[in-house]
């Protein structure tokens, strides 16, 4: 039989004994290379994926399988995987095999998930579109002209074209959303701190977070369930309870009127959310409209503590301690400018260059400082608006997928990230579910935030009530 779309259906099919884990990973392995065109995948671990599968078989057999037996899994080419190839879709790291796992793909392997390979990224997840990527673009398989949207393209194309139930990514001002939102699936960034970092690639510290995506809110669920809670390897895991999951019969959602009044969004976006907001009306929610402080300043706000952080974290691929050596380098200057150059695509460069500018001496007050308190009044500000409800709504982002090659400016680029930003600054956790079709037959996705540590009751919400 074919793969079973879910991961909760292909638990079905195991369960009454029409597929086995073996079978599922072999059709995910013919598929994705039958696929290998829209450029999803940087590399299938195959012997390993089988490997798992057998063991997990096994397993079931004498009814000892763990919760996601049946899972078949990619991870984005960010997270270190034990014995494997992990690269940040970068010419800087060719070549690196992880010697060990990072936490959560370590509890995913543990809860009996098969990793069926590494997902194509933009470099070092700095971008929109997934165009930044050492290994190319990835086409929307939706509409292969397209860009299936970034950095996380190739994890939310892995999943809308088929090829697995679940895919791993991480989400530092949006890169798990806004793919989610042009491919057509769910994708989720929990809470700063529910997962751990340990084994993810950092891009930019206090931002970064691992997160799943999937067809539906029931497969992220059981992924986050996985994944999360504290681990020692990363001291900024948390161990507050998980709030109350309970979902109220009425629900109070908040919007921004002036995110529904921005000139970037499309109308016909802009006219579903709020048919959205209607519908939910209609079946008793009370829906609230909330003024949006400071919203001209995510973005900025955004870019300049990411990259400051960026330039910090990438500052160890220097090719002595990490990273592409030049050959033809003599002496230690040398060595870094020629391997840095060499390594590193413009996208990372620009993003480098600016964090260090943002971190000199003579402007660390005026931007990076300035940035942390602007950050700090986001972060109260957006808390505020959260007290008076359960949930903040918003479209994911401005529109629908665009056509690779289009957005050549990267200040434009930077504004696909207007809507998704906000939950990174604030360090709440943030779902986009699929919210319906544009004319132009291409998926769009609904954004819902929720106070810090309300994770599971978010993803109750978006399962429960929003079902599209
Ligand atoms: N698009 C944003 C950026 O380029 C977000 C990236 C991400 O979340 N990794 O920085």
């Amino acid at each position: 039989m074919d793969m079973p779309r879910t991961f909760h259906e292909a638990k079905a099919a195991l369960a009454s004994g029409a597929t086995t884990v073996t079978a599922m990973t072999m059709t995910a392995l013919a598929s994705a290379k039958a696929k290998a065109g829209l450029n999803i995948f940087v590399e299938l671990f195959e012997e390993s994926a089988l490997a798992q599968a057998a063991a997990v078989d096994a397993k079931l057999s004498r009814g000892e399988a763990g919760p996601l037996a049946g899972a078949i899994i990619s991870i984005k080419d960010n997270l270190c995987y034990a014995g494997h190839r992990v690269s940040a879709a970068s010419r800087m790291l060719e070549g690196y095999v992880s010697p060990f796992s990072a936490t959560a793909v370590q509890r995913m392997l543990a809860a009996d998930a098969v990793i069926m390979g590494r997902t194509n990224c933009d470099e070092f997840a700095m971008g929109s579109s997934n165009e930044t990527s050492a290994y190319g673009a990835v086409a929307n398989p939706l509409s292969p002209s397209r860009v299936p949207g970034g950095s996380s393209g190739g994890a939310a194309a892995s999943v809308a074209a088929g090829l697995c139930h679940i895919a791993l990514a991480s989400d530092t001002g949006g890169s798990i959303r806004q793919p989610a939102s042009f491919c057509g699936v769910a994708g989720f960034k929990p809470t700063y701190g529910r997962i751990s970092r340990y084994g993810l690639i950092a891009f930019a510290s206090s931002f970064d977070q691992i997160g799943p995506m999937a067809h539906d809110v029931r497969d992220v669920e059981a992924a986050y369930a996985v994944m999360a809670g504290p681990d020692e390897r990363d001291n900024t895991t948390s161990h507050h309870p998980a709030a109350d999951a309970a979902v109220p019969a009425r629900l109070k959602v908040g919007y921004y009127t002036a995110c529904m009044e921005h000139p970037g969004l499309d109308p016909e976006v802009k006219a579903q959310v709020a048919g959205w907001l209607d519908r939910l009306r209609g079946e008793g929610h009370t829906i609230v409209p909330l003024d949006m402080a400071m919203a001209d300043l995510f973005v900025p706000t955004y870019y300049i503590l990411s990259t400051a952080e960026a330039s910090s974290n990438l500052a160890r691929f220097d090719g002595v301690r990490y990273g592409h050596r030049a050959p033809m380098a003599e002496g230690v200057d040398e060595v870094y400018r020629k391997s840095r150059s060499e390594g590193f695509g413009s996208e990372v460069k620009r993003r480098i260059l600016l964090g260090t500018f943002v971190l000199s001496a003579g402007y660390y007050d005026a931007y990076y400082g300035q940035g942390m308190r602007v950050r700090r009044l986001i972060r109260d500000n957006t808390l505020r608006s959260l007290s008076s409800v359960d949930v903040l709504l918003t479209p994911t982002c401005p529109a629908t997928a665009f056509e690779k090659g289009h957005i050549s400016d990267p200040v434009a680029m930077y504004l696909q990230d207007i809507f998704t930003v906000q939950a990174n600054l604030a360090g709440i956790p943030a779902i986009s579910i699929s919210a319906g079709r544009h004319s132009n037959g291409l998926p769009f996705g609904l954004q819902l935030m929720a106070k810090p540590f309300e994770d599971e009751r978010l993803l109750a919400i978006a399962r429960e009530v929003f079902a599209a």
